[in-house]
């Protein structure tokens, strides 16, 4: 019988990670990776970068050495898919036909959505942890900052790694604290969401932070436009009738964050979610095979399961995708669930980190056998070194 062939369209944590797996439970599959870029990052040390604890350098590595061995890498882009006869084409007009198709091209980060934010990114005392380029002018920033009006914002609708919008005020009101300049900051959080963070339990810590650091945080925000050359961001408000109103705040640093959605070349495809605004794949939240296309899978930031988009999420999804993918090759029922596990590294100061973990129920999913919900320096321990080294060398490599 010829061999199965598997195609995989995105190479980055999802990707490599399924591939890798998939490998490890059978040598014959002929697996290819559709991915055009060169560089492979890891993105959840930009937050680090950008607290000046991190150098940007140690986050990239080449593609080609995390390609596992016994699977072929074709350095193009997907465009094009069609799912009933089974094939997808790329940009350089190569159509690749599949038995089984896997979907983790990521998420697409729309700068575009923010007048203005493009343009002044990088400058004007604007950055964003959101991008290799620009995180370490975050540190300038941060450590530059003589006191003034700071805004950390955060777009509405679901981001890569919901903690990161937040995550670096905390750092960076540490460390004003550090220098005693604190009370010269007048710190303000404009957020899309309704509440610091979903769960509760982990929300009451978070809450306690943002009270001791005197920072003003703004729910149910929409931040609209950025004027690098005035230092000034509008945004969208409601009022206590709900009414919304545009208003303005004059800042001396910001530092932003895109919407985000599907790829545009996902939403433009069969295998979106009509319903979703944000052009997700559609999938079954526990097995993330597609709900109309029984051959292909979908994990990573680029689904429509209501799990946070984060690696932590990807690290549970991804046996689920392996072993639901082998079951079908064999002609069996896919069972493998997903309960939609995620978790959110939270520094709370420098030195001090909470591990948020949960799941679609929403309550805490805790890995420690201690209180998860207090911020540790175990954890910050976890997070700066422990993590960086086990993306690299286990579970990019499908053995953890
Ligand atoms: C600032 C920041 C902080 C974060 N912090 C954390 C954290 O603390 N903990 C955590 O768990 N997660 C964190 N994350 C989230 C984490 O990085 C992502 O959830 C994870 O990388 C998603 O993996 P993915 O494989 O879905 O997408 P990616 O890793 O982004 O990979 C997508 C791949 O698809 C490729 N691709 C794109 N378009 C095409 C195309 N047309 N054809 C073929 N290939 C294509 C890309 O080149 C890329 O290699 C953070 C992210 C950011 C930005």
């Amino acid at each position: 019988m010829p061999a199965k062939k598997i195609i995989i369209v995105g190479g980055g944590n999802a990707g490599l990670s399924v591939a890798a797996q998939l490998l490890q439970k059978d040598k014959n599959l002929q697996i290819s990776i559709i991915d055009p870029s060169e560089k492979h990052y890891y993105q959840p040390a930009w937050t680090l970068v950008g607290a000046g604890i991190f150098d940007i350098n140690k986050t990239v590595r080449n593609e080609k050495d995390y390609i596992p061995k016994g699977t072929t890498w074709i350095k193009d882009a997907v465009e094009t898919f069609f799912p009933e006869e089974n094939k997808l084409t790329c940009k350089s007009g190569t159509t690749y036909q599949y038995d089984v198709l896997v979907v983790c091209p990521g998420i697409q980060l729309d700068w575009q959505k923010i007048k203005g934010f493009k343009e002044t990114l990088g400058k004007n005392n604007v950055s964003s942890n959101y991008s290799f380029d620009i995180a370490p002018y975050t540190w300038e920033l941060i450590k530059n900052f003589k006191g003034g009006t700071a805004v950390f914002t955060n777009p509405v609708g679901p981001v890569k790694c919901g903690g990161a919008p937040h995550k670096i005020m905390y750092l960076a009101c540490d460390y004003w604290r550090k220098q005693g300049i604190l009370d010269k900051c007048n710190v303000h959080y404009l957020s899309g969401a309704g509440v610091i963070f979903d769960i509760k339990e982990y929300a009451a810590t978070l809450t306690d932070v943002i009270k001791n650091r005197n920072i003003k945080p703004h729910f149910g925000v929409h931040v609209q436009e950025i004027d690098g050359a005035n230092k000034t961001v509008y945004y969208e408000e409601k009022d206590a009738n709900g009414v919304a109103e545009r208003k303005e705040m004059k800042f001396d640093m910001c530092h932003a964050v895109p919407p985000q959605s599907a790829p545009e070349f996902i939403k433009n495809s069969p295998l979106a979610d009509p319903n979703n605004p944000f052009g997700y794949v559609e999938v079954n939240k526990n097995t993330m095979q597609h709900s109309r296309f029984s051959n292909v899978f979908s994990l990573g930031d680029c689904t429509n399961a209501p799990a946070k988009k984060t690696g932590a999420a990807i690290r549970k999804q991804a046996p689920v995708v392996v072993k639901n993918i082998l079951s079908l090759l064999n002609n069996q029922q896919v069972v493998a669930e997903y309960d939609g596990y995620s978790a959110c590294p939270i520094p709370t100061q420098y030195g001090k980190l909470m591990l948020a973990e949960f799941d679609y129920s929403n309550t805490p999913k805790m890995t420690f056998p201690f209180d998860q919900i207090k911020p540790r320096w175990t954890m910050w321990v976890l997070k700066t070194k422990i993590l960086p080294w086990l993306y690299w060398n286990k579970i990019l490599k499908g053995t953890a």
